[in-house]
């Protein structure tokens, strides 16, 4: 008999995972002893898995150091108009395999890490996230990021080097209770500190009128610091940069004035400047007016256009250097995009800069600046927007609020010249709101600064245009468009999941990594008994690797034939975990009630974080765990249903959850989830979607053919005619038996006998003030699961409705995202070219 392959040897067979050439591995290996001993000052007596890690980070890293330089070089050379994609969020995760990957030095570094007697993967682990993101907008600047490296555009991500990033979540006794996350402990080998080109930002302050213009004075200066991170595209040698401000005051911070005696003192509250990059804000959807916030806004702004001025100024074309001084062709070399509002003052940073230092006249300023921006908007949920108040803005940035009133007055000029008479529409479409706290609309600020504004997908798109901007796209339809999310088949595919890379690369080669379209040939293979059986085998393996995990971490059993039900995405109402929470109750009620009823084995995993002030989110975790507590131990249900909170979702556990689930559940309410980007990284690794037709939902239903989706609930037309009646909870509970059964345990304490009142907060919400309406959708949630549950009993015909998934999700690659926005928005052209090797290395 044969022994079985090693996970080693298994892995040395995928062709995806790159070549690992004798010679490669040598190399490998011995700069990998040379860093451990001249980078991380170790032998091997002493080292520790960390000092490996970092010792196989700095070896891979080398190779990225001569396409980087390359590359830049390039840049400067040709002087291609540059893509400048600004946000507060970039939700990186880990950076090692990711390199290995785009590098296709996988195979060869897993082979040189064997013959040292050391396992990979044990020392991938070791690799901190870069959690410098909420959720999906954070994940999709970092998606973009490797597209646009793929894709050959000389582009940039722009923003903060958070000192922490997103919280690390614990569980204790069922609730969610947060840690730092204090990513740069032990140093990041990714990045380059580049404080040659540090830069100054203002605060504060007062503004001067002069005769020869607007003086900014009395200002607080903080240094913006840049560090970089290469971001190497796939495997065609380019390595654009992603350069993130660290916040460090000025030597002289507090010194100037007469502060006699005050030295440490004024030391010690170099701190107070220095924390404008020290924390990410934890809220995903959600605006919270706080000064330290529009600090880091303004910071990220004022140093970013600093460098893109400087670099427009001074870069090369042809032979002979230049220093350009014709703004006009600005928006010819520059194209801005803005990730949500977040960083939104860009655009009267940009007005400032033209106009009183430039000493541009305003209206060819402000042509220069709608030509240049564009904005992206993420959400129409109400408490998402950006409504700063006008104090808040007044004291900290009073040259910008200035600029934004005079924009506003030629925005209303205009409005009262095509719309005479209309004063409502004045009102509706003012950047600045009246009322008891004046504030200013930031969505109204970047429509009317941009050339293109755009929703992330179809559906969402399409209600911008009907309700939120409704007036704003009457004004002004051309600026309108949609660009549906996308997810890189590089992280979400071949990374995380290169056991069905390779069983689909066995079939129609690997041109798909590059092309995602190409799955479609899968279609051929939907009766083709022999891939069949391997989309399923690797399924199977890749659950039983996560029940691995599960089993360790959670102590509970895991029943790896049951289907793997999966919920992950931050805590929020609107996505309604509740929901999923009331299937989950009902399903354990039937099953206590006819015991010996075949039924559809599953394990449900539900996971995310939940803001820190988010009172409902984190109830609604302590309801999931409590309803775990009480299922996963009764000997009646035994393994036929497990719930599992899996704790600390992040990039990280969507690589390792994501390839091991059957089932995706993207319920929430019709109109609320602008696009989802987790719908579609589980759609690529082989799970099928229970799902409302909202988002890009509706688009994916679209390519894998509505048969092979299970859709329910309403759409948002019903939602819009419910919200004329009027949504009644009451009468969906007191109609449907089973809705009310698990209604009244949830409020009587069945599953928190110790605290029977523990949930009123959420029974109450429920039944009286439910925003997303959770009880209408309940009838038809139920009923679709027992088609999911029923399809789950023929593997053959689910495995097929998985092909026909995976085979339609080329779309959403974000490739076809960024070629959109490259040729729709940016006005530049994506190239498959390769830029030649660097021979260093
Ligand atoms: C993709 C992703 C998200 C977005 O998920 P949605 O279901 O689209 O909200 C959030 N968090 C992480 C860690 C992700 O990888």
């Amino acid at each position: 008999m044969s022994k079985p392959l090693s996970d080693h040897d298994k892995k040395k067979q995928i062709s995806v995972r790159g070549l690992a050439g004798v010679e490669n591995v040598a190399d490998l290996k011995t700069n990998f002893n040379r860093h451990l001993h001249f980078t991380l000052v170790k032998d091997r007596n002493v080292a520790t898995k960390r000092d490996y890690y970092f010792a196989l980070a700095n070896t891979v890293r080398d190779h990225l150091v001569g396409r980087w330089i390359r590359t830049q070089q390039s840049y400067y050379e040709k002087d291609p108009k540059r893509v400048y994609y600004l946000s507060l969020e970039f939700y990186m995760g880990r950076t090692l395999q990711n390199t290995m990957v785009n590098l296709a030095l996988e195979n060869a570094c897993d082979e040189a890490m064997y013959q040292l007697g050391l396992d990979m993967e044990e020392l991938q682990e070791m690799e901190e996230d870069a959690g410098l993101g909420n959720g999906g907008l954070g994940r999709l600047a970092a998606c973009f990021l490797d597209s646009m490296a793929s894709l050959g555009l000389a582009s940039y991500g722009y923003g903060i080097r958070y000192e922490f990033g997103i919280f690390n979540q614990k569980i204790a006794n069922g609730w969610q209770v947060e840690e730092a996350d204090d990513w740069l402990r032990y140093g990041n080998p990714w990045e380059k500190a580049r404080p040659e080109y540090m830069r100054p930002v203002q605060f504060y302050g007062r503004t001067e009128h002069h005769p020869d213009g607007i003086k900014w004075v009395d200002t607080q200066v903080v240094l913006a610091l840049p560090y970089d991170t290469p971001v190497p595209g796939y495997r065609n040698n380019i390595v654009n940069t992603m350069r993130l401000w660290s916040a460090k005051a000025p030597c002289d911070f507090n010194l100037k004035d007469f502060n006699v005696g005050g030295y440490i003192q004024a030391v010690l509250d170099r701190n107070l400047a220095e924390n404008i990059s020290r924390v990410l804000y934890p809220n995903d959807n959600f605006f919270e007016g706080k000064e330290l916030r529009l600090k880091q806004e303004y910071f990220v702004v004022a140093a970013t256009l600093q460098d893109i001025i400087r670099r427009f100024k001074t870069s090369k074309f042809g032979s002979r250097e230049t220093v350009r001084t014709d703004f006009s062709t600005l928006p010819e070399k520059v194209a801005i995009q803005l990730n949500d509002t977040h960083p939104a003052l860009a655009i009267p940073e940009l007005m400032r800069v033209l106009v009183d230092e430039e000493k541009l006249p305003w209206e060819k300023a402000w042509d220069i600046c709608v030509k240049t921006c564009a904005y992206t908007n993420h959400t129409v949920l109400p408490e998402a927007l950006e409504r700063w108040p006008i104090d808040l803005f007044h004291t900290l940035l009073p040259r910008h609020l200035e600029i934004i009133y005079e924009i506003n007055r030629r925005h209303l000029e205009r409005i009262a010249s095509l719309y005479p008479g209309d004063v409502d529409r004045l009102r509706r479409m003012s950047m600045i709101e009246e009322g008891s706290q004046k504030r200013v609309n930031m969505a109204h600020l970047c429509i009317v600064g941009s050339h293109a504004v755009n929703g992330v997908a179809r559906i969402h798109s399409d209600i911008l245009k009907a309700t939120v901007f409704k007036d704003f796209y009457e004004m002004d339809p051309h600026k309108f468009q949609n660009k549906t999310n996308g997810i890189t088949p590089r992280r979400w595919l071949v990374m995380c999941n290169p056991g069905l890379a390779e069983v689909i690369a066995e079939r129609i080669g690997e041109d798909f990594i590059r092309d995602l379209d190409q799955l479609q040939k899968l279609r051929n293979f939907v009766n083709d008994e022999a891939f069949i059986r391997d989309v399923a085998k690797v399924k199977q393996e890749n659950k039983l690797k996560f029940a691995v995990h599960l089993e360790e971490h959670y102590k509970v059993k895991i029943n790896p034939n049951s289907m793997f039900d999966v919920q992950v995405k931050r805590i929020h109402e609107y996505k309604r975990q509740l929901l999923n929470c009331l299937h989950i109750i009902t399903f354990y009620n039937r099953i206590k009630k006819e015991p010996n009823k075949e039924w559809t084995p599953r394990t449900i995993m539900i996971g995310g974080k939940a803001a820190p002030g988010y009172h409902t989110a984190k109830m609604i975790i302590r309801l999931i765990t409590a309803i775990g507590e009480v299922v996963n131990n009764d000997p009646v249900v035994d393994d036929r249903l497990k719930v599992i909170f899996l704790e600390n979702y992040r990039v990280t556990l969507a690589e390792k959850a994501i390839p091991a689930s059957d089932l995706s559940e993207q319920i929430s309410t019709a109109g609320t989830e602008a696009s989802g980007t987790g719908n579609m990284k589980f759609m690529l690794n082989g799970a099928l979607t229970i799902g409302t037709m909202d988002g890009a939902n509706v688009e994916m239903a679209e390519e894998a053919g509505e048969d092979n989706f299970f859709i329910f609930g309403m759409r948002v037309d019903d939602v819009e005619a419910m919200d004329v009646k009027g949504y009644n909870a009451f009468e969906y509970y007191s109609r449907i038996p089973e809705l009310k059964q698990a209604i009244d345990q949830i409020a009587g304490g069945f599953f928190s006998p110790k605290q029977p009142d523990l949930f009123k907060d959420i029974v109450n919400m429920l039944m009286h003030n439910d925003r997303f309406k959770v009880f209408a959708d309940y009838e038809d949630y139920m009923k679709c699961q027992e088609k999911v549950s029923a399809l789950y009993k023929k593997p053959k015909e689910w495995t097929k409705k998985v092909i026909m998934n995976i085979a339609g999700s080329g779309k959403f690659s974000s490739d076809r995202t960024i070629a959109q926005y490259a040729h729709d928005i940016w006005g530049v052209e994506p190239t498959l070219e390769k830029l030649a090797a660097p021979d260093d290395l």
